[in-house]
């Protein structure tokens, strides 16, 4: 029977079915709590990529031969099932697979930013933006003369609203947001920033890699124009992003790369192009990714992902409350109780990159650095932060380890 939404996580079920949590270093278990960067694999997706390059490996969409078919249809029906995953009804058509969420990004910036902005128009991102999404929009900005504008953060890492309003004028062209901050931890109301958007009259783009996989999402309820997401931080493989578009949008850009697959008919002077998605994805795609990414979808819709929201949030809470205790430890994003499951802090007398190797020693991971968001630290003041982020199958009792650990890098530096 599936367990209803608010029934609790059983966590030791959950972490049976993720083989690498079984690692030692040095006969201490490990404790990984790096799953913002790159989070685990279950077994059944583990299976789902063993079982094609076992019995179906093959190219897709050309051959006619009966693997090839095999690998066709699965490979398709995964556009299908990533499609039903996050709300867009609109089916594959609406799905492009790309090799991660920077890739979806610049798939827009280039296929739609190139060809559609210029010195008059304005795009408009924050302050707490990835790498991903703020480099490129900067440098599509110098390509094309567009200005690029950022709305501020206030002290407890939320969006400034009011700013926003004032920043997103007729001039907009693109308003293009993180759907969750990877460093603040901090959800940002992007439904409202898409009627803001769209009332004059420009796209939003969602960057949702840390949101799709910790919260059911729907982007139709979002009414986001462009919505985008990478599999290996959802329980899927490397090498998988998704970009998710507005039907009308996507048959109206030009394809971003061209080549095999996504041809209808060539000839020495021109070139037709696929329908949907397929224009958008050239040469050989992600085939074994792709068909795996639909297990992890399964995988975490079989669990559920209220119970897995709600399950992050305590944990959260619970390591926002232990951090914030000691008075030597600065806890960046808003308060413990409105936050996503990764928690950025500082101790005083600790670098992050030292810390995040003491914790090594204790054979807890965790990410020091800037966590591509090097704006965003200046903002905040600093170089580095350390940062745990959790899922689905982390515990309390790991977070107490994640404090054992500071307590002996504070005495270690002392
Ligand atoms: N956007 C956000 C908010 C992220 O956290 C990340 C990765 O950490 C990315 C984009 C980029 O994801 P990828 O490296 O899979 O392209």
């Amino acid at each position: 029977m599936k367990a209803s939404t608010t029934d609790p996580l059983d966590i030791e079920h959950i972490r049976a079915d993720f083989p690498i949590l079984q690692r030692e270093f040095d006969g201490t278990q490990l404790v990984y709590l790096d799953n913002a960067a790159t989070s685990q694999t279950p077994e059944p997706v583990i299976d789902t990529i063993a079982e094609y390059y076992r019995t179906y490996n093959a190219n897709v969409h050309r051959g006619l031969h009966q693997l090839s078919q095999e690998a066709s249809i699965a490979y398709e029906e995964a556009h299908d099932r990533v499609a039903e995953f996050i709300g867009a009804s609109g089916g594959r058509e609406e799905i492009v697979f790309t090799k991660n969420t920077t890739e979806s990004m610049n798939l827009v910036a280039y296929a739609w930013g190139l060809a559609e902005l210029g010195p008059e128009d304005e795009i408009v991102t924050t302050q707490m933006e990835h790498h991903s999404s703020l480099v490129t929009w900067q440098q599509i900005g110098k390509k094309t003369g567009a200005e690029v504008k950022y709305i501020q953060i206030d002290e407890e890492g939320y969006l400034d609203m009011d700013h926003a309003r004032e920043l997103i004028t007729d001039d907009t062209a693109m308003v293009s947001v993180a759907h969750v901050s990877n460093t603040l931890g901090t959800i940002n109301p992007v439904s409202e920033l898409a009627d803001i958007a769209h009332d004059h009259g420009a796209y939003i783009f969602v960057d949702g890699a840390q949101s799709v996989p910790h919260q059911p999402v729907d982007v139709e309820a979002i009414d986001a124009d462009f919505f985008a997401f990478s599999g290996h931080k959802m329980c899927g493989p490397t090498g998988i992003g998704v970009l998710y578009g507005k039907r009308e949008l996507l048959e109206s850009m030009q394809p971003y790369l061209y080549g095999g697959s996504m041809v209808r008919k060539v000839t020495y002077e021109e070139t037709t192009f696929e329908e949907l998605p397929w224009k958008f994805e050239a040469g050989t795609p992600v085939i074994g990714q792709g068909i795996a990414l639909a297990a992890a979808c399964d995988y975490l819709d079989e669990i559920g992902l209220e119970r897995i929201q709600r399950h992050e949030h305590e944990l959260a809470e619970y390591a926002y409350d232990r951090l914030t205790a000691f008075e030597d430890i600065t806890v960046y994003g808003p308060p413990g109780n409105d936050r996503v499951g990764l928690v950025s802090f500082n101790l005083d007398s600790v670098h992050a990159h030292d810390l995040s190797s003491i914790l090594n020693d204790h054979a807890v991971a965790i990410r020091a650095g800037d966590h591509c968001t090097q704006p965003l630290h200046d903002t905040l003041g600093t170089a580095a932060s350390a940062r745990a982020s959790f899922y689905l199958y982390n515990t309390r009792e790991e977070i107490d380890a994640l404090i054992e650990g500071i307590d002996d890098a504070r005495e270690l530096f002392a």
